[in-house]
């Protein structure tokens, strides 16, 4: 089947026209800056130059129009008009505890992502927007809902509770939710065919490392733990976030820089955008950059790469203590995939799991691959995530009713 999948952001909105069946890409690309000046549309399809159209996209729905516009066009289309899409598969960032899965977009569908914009109000109406641009534009299309936080539905209470008032979770879902739930779930299913394991025996740890980064504990498929909890601000220090800190140092920060008027919208900015290995570093919150700064002697960036790893090694050794045994370890994402230092540094601080790396095969970037040892106690891989291809996939068995 070919399906649109849409991932809207505040003011973009990322687009991927593909076969589920075989994860070929017809047409992807952005529109960005909506509603904003200076909108833009990039469009690329495989075997030709990228286009770049700037005009005026006051909304989403603008946006998606000129989108299936280019997408049906003669000169550079992909398909002939808008019938051979056969649905919409959305990308949305928070259901809540009242989606474990994908769904088919209804209007309870839409009333119920709008009743979680309290626990997710950055994400959550951009991607209502998203699924409002797809209805107007193609009305009567099957549209289909895949969750960021569904994956972790299967978290059992001891995980996702929070030793707060009962209360808190009770009347306003005050829990862990996780995120980055599609790519967790893909590479871990990419994983377990790989190693060839009965299901109930695999005992998987997928690092997502982006960023924003999350890690995972997957037991038979299922996931029991992750680091990301009620927001994706926690967990392990992120390019710009500062993950897990003592609850009690936003009170200290908020009181000790009063005069200088730090409200909790600024200490929210600080924690979400100033911290992470961007904030330890003053250098960048990209690791290309980090890495480079740290050859030419920056101790400060060694320092957030030192940080980073260890916090990643740490959370590994917590999961495959949750999960009493380890058998499988994915790393995936911009820096999981792309990054062989860090993979081996990582690695290097769990070898009383029995985990080594083949120095050959970790150098390898971007593609799938087994990167420990025929010995080690546990396989060790590099898997390419594709959220895409798995919300094609989720959005064409909802949509055919399989
Ligand atoms: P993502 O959020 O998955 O797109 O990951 C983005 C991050 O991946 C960037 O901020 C970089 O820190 C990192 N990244 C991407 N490509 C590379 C690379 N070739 N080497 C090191 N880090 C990379």
């Amino acid at each position: 089947m070919i399906i649109l999948v849409v991932n809207a952001g505040s003011s973009s909105l990322k687009y991927q026209l593909m076969d589920s069946e075989d994860g070929r890409v017809l047409a992807k690309g952005l529109a960005e800056r909506i509603g904003i000046n200076g909108s833009q549309i990039k469009y690329s399809r495989p075997g030709a130059e990228q286009l770049v159209e700037v005009l005026e996209l006051p909304n989403h729905s603008v946006a998606m129009q000129r989108v299936l516009e280019l997408l049906t066009s003669p000169e550079c289309g992909v398909v002939e008009t808008m019938d051979a899409i056969d649905a919409v598969g959305h990308r949305v960032v928070h259901g809540g505890e009242r989606f474990a899965g994908s769904c088919l977009i209804d209007a309870e569908v839409v009333a119920a992502i709008r009743a979680m914009i309290p626990l997710s109000p950055l994400h959550n109406p951009p991607n209502l927007a998203g699924i409002q641009a797809c209805r107007n534009a193609m009305p009567g299309k099957p549209q289909v809902a895949v969750f960021d936080t569904a994956f972790h539905q299967t978290m059992p209470a001891e995980a996702y509770m929070y030793a707060l008032p009962y209360s808190f979770y009770a009347e306003h879902g005050v829990r862990r939710y996780g995120f980055h739930g599609t790519s967790h779930q893909y590479v871990a299913e990419r994983a377990i065919a790989l190693m060839g394991l009965p299901l109930e025996e695999s005992k998987i740890v997928t690092c997502h490392l982006g960023n924003g980064s999350s890690i995972t504990a997957v037991r038979a498929g299922r996931s029991i733990d992750t680091t990301m909890g009620m927001t994706p601000l926690a967990g392990v220090p992120m390019g710009t976030r500062c993950g897990d800190i003592d609850p009690a140092i936003i009170r200290f920060m908020m009181n000790a820089k009063s005069e200088d008027g730090l409200d909790i919208d600024r200490m929210d900015r600080i924690m979400n955008h100033e911290s992470g290995v961007l904030g330890i570093s003053g250098v960048s919150s990209d690791f290309r950059d980090l890495y480079a700064a740290a050859d030419e002697g920056n101790k400060r960036a060694q320092l957030a790469l030192d940080m980073f790893i260890y916090q990643v090694a740490k959370s590994v050794g917590a999961y495959a203590a949750a999960m009493n045994g380890l058998n499988g370890l994915v790393f995936t994402a911009g820096i999981g995939e792309n990054t062989p230092a860090l993979r081996a540094a990582v690695c290097e601080r769990l070898g009383y799991l029995g985990i080594e790396i083949d120095a050959e095969a970790n150098a390898r970037r971007g593609e799938e691959v087994l990167i420990s040892t025929a010995d080690s106690r546990v396989r060790v891989y590099c898997i390419p995530t594709n959220e895409e291809l798995m919300i094609a996939k989720d959005t064409a068995r909802l949509a055919t009713g399989v």
